[in-house]
């Protein structure tokens, strides 16, 4: 049996037997491949290769802390805004009050303004020239209470920045994990409400909803015109940053109050299903906060209540971006299961603590069975958490088969872009191209952009059937029909031309 076997395999010419290295030139994409490999210990080189590469979507990306702190100082004193000398807030005016100074002119006083770039941001955290006085965790999500006064006139212009900073990483899509004045204000008006009955707290909030929506619609017609104005979208001389789609995941805030959590997730279903601009609902702040901890369970809840009434709207939620130590063991051992069986999220953000979840092998086999894709952010987790290297749970996940994407979460505050989260790829979890390839196209893939995707099951497998040849004019007319596999087509033209490029 065995000869006959070893036969046929030679007869067919398939078989290890006949294995050989191929003939003829390299592919284009193994080229490319090679020369990753070549260049794999040199950062510099790394750097210049990897912001050529197309990256598709960044599906973790926070409106806001997408800004950098000198933007942030800009806007403020442009609105005669000022900064508290004690905590370097921005603070409202008058700013000629004690302990105050002003926005305006910070630029011509070193010290202050170095302190309140500071403020804003994690810069030197990682490098370790930091400040030695308060922890990664701290510090980045007290920026957002240092810079937020200077934010809410400056929406358009933070976004339109936010669309350059893609375009300069080449990224074609980002998913902005944003808020929304009106979600904001509805949420406040149910702060003191009752959260334990669901359905009564719903049925409150029910009529309120029309006329926030709509004012949340307008508000952002108004943030993307400003935006397009800045890029120059639409005239003779577009920025790339035109061509950088975008799409919104409403973004609940977890340390509120129960009933104002409840309010601003029940706006963000009410806004994803009547605004396709807003592609699905997230829940963010810092998990490891007293609320948060105390409420984890009673907000799955409520997600799970508000996705059977709205079953279409999608959620990405952020869960696990803890570590052993940062909260009582306990509390590390449900957040992503919970997010995953209880509320329904086709992505988890973070998804750090997937090692001290209970049974985290066989969570790791359902999130590989359903497909959820889990957003990672190297270098926020390396500030916040110091998880990374071979701590980061990113080859655990690859290993399990649990699809994985690189996002930047804040780019701004952590100052670091999509390019350096591909550099540690590299240089710190040992991907190679192929394994960036992959991870470039599950950003579409497994983005909420609407319609079906051009792969038949994987990203980088089978296409689907109409276009099985790329350029045949029935694929042109099938991809018409789906921005995913629209958006898709285009970052395979990218990735083709990418890897003709001389090496
Ligand atoms: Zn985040």
């Amino acid at each position: 049996m065995r000869v006959a076997a070893l036969l046929m395999a030679l007869i067919l010419g398939a078989g290890p037997v006949m294995a050989r290295a191929p003939v003829g030139p390299l592919s284009n994409e193994a080229r490319t491949a090679a020369y990753l490999d070549h260049i794999a210990d040199s950062p510099p080189r790394l750097r210049i290769f990897l912001q050529a590469m197309p990256k598709g979507g960044d599906l973790h990306n926070h409106a806001g802390g997408a800004n950098f702190a000198e933007d942030y100082l800009r806007w403020a004193a442009a609105d005669g805004l000022c900064i508290a000398t004690d905590s370097y807030h921005i603070v409202d005016p008058p700013c000629d009050a004690p302990g105050r100074i002003a926005a305006a002119g910070l630029e011509r006083d070193y010290p202050h303004y170095s302190r309140a770039i500071d403020a804003f941001s994690t810069r030197g955290f990682e490098a370790g020239v930091g400040d030695p006085m308060v922890s990664g965790y701290d510090r980045f999500f007290a920026t957002f209470d240092a810079f937020g006064a200077a934010y809410g006139r400056h929406v358009g212009e933070a976004m339109a920045l936010t669309r350059q900073q893609a375009a300069a990483d080449h990224i074609s899509y980002v998913e902005l994990g944003s808020g929304a004045r009106a979600g904001w204000l509805l949420g406040l008006k149910m702060a003191d409400a009752d959260a334990s009955d669901f359905a009564a707290l719903y049925a409150r909030i029910a009529p309120l909803l029309l006329e926030a929506v709509a004012s949340a619609r307008a508000d952002y017609d108004r943030y993307e015109a400003e935006g397009a104005a800045i890029d120059g979208c639409g005239t003779a001389t577009p920025r790339p940053a035109c061509g950088v789609e975008i799409r919104y995941l409403y973004t609940a805030i977890r340390t509120n109050p129960p009933a104002q959590v409840f309010a601003q997730l029940t706006f963000g279903f009410a806004l994803a299903e009547a605004d396709p601009r807003f592609v699905g609902v997230n829940i963010a702040a810092p998990e490891h906060d007293p609320v948060a901890v105390r409420d984890y369970a009673l907000h799955m809840a409520m997600i799970a209540f508000l996705k059977a009434r709205h079953p279409t709207v999608k959620l990405s939620l952020h869960a696990g971006e803890l570590t052993l130590g940062l909260v009582p063991s306990r509390d590390l051992a449900f957040h992503i299961r919970d997010a995953v069986e209880i509320a329904g999220a086709r992505r988890i953000g973070h998804g750090i603590d997937i090692t001290y979840e209970t049974d985290a092998p066989s969570l790791l086999a359902r999130m590989a069975r359903d497909r959820i894709a889990v957003e990672i952010n190297l270098t926020s987790n390396a500030v916040i958490l110091g998880v990374k290297g071979r701590d980061h749970p990113l080859s655990l996940y690859r290993a399990a088969g649990v699809p994985v994407v690189l996002s930047t979460d804040d780019e701004g505050v952590s100052r670091s872009d999509m390019t350096n989260e591909y550099l540690r790829a590299v240089t710190e979890q040992g991907l190679r191209y192929a394994d960036l390839k992959q991870i470039v196209r599950d950003g579409l893939h497994y983005s909420f952009l609407p319609g079906a995707s051009l792969w038949q099951d994987r990203a980088g497998g089978a296409r689907v059937a109409a276009c099985a040849i790329m350029d045949a004019p029935g694929c042109k007319a099938w991809l018409a029909g789906s921005p995913k596999a629209t958006s898709q087509a285009k970052l395979e033209r990218e990735l083709e031309a990418f890897e003709a490029m001389p090496r």
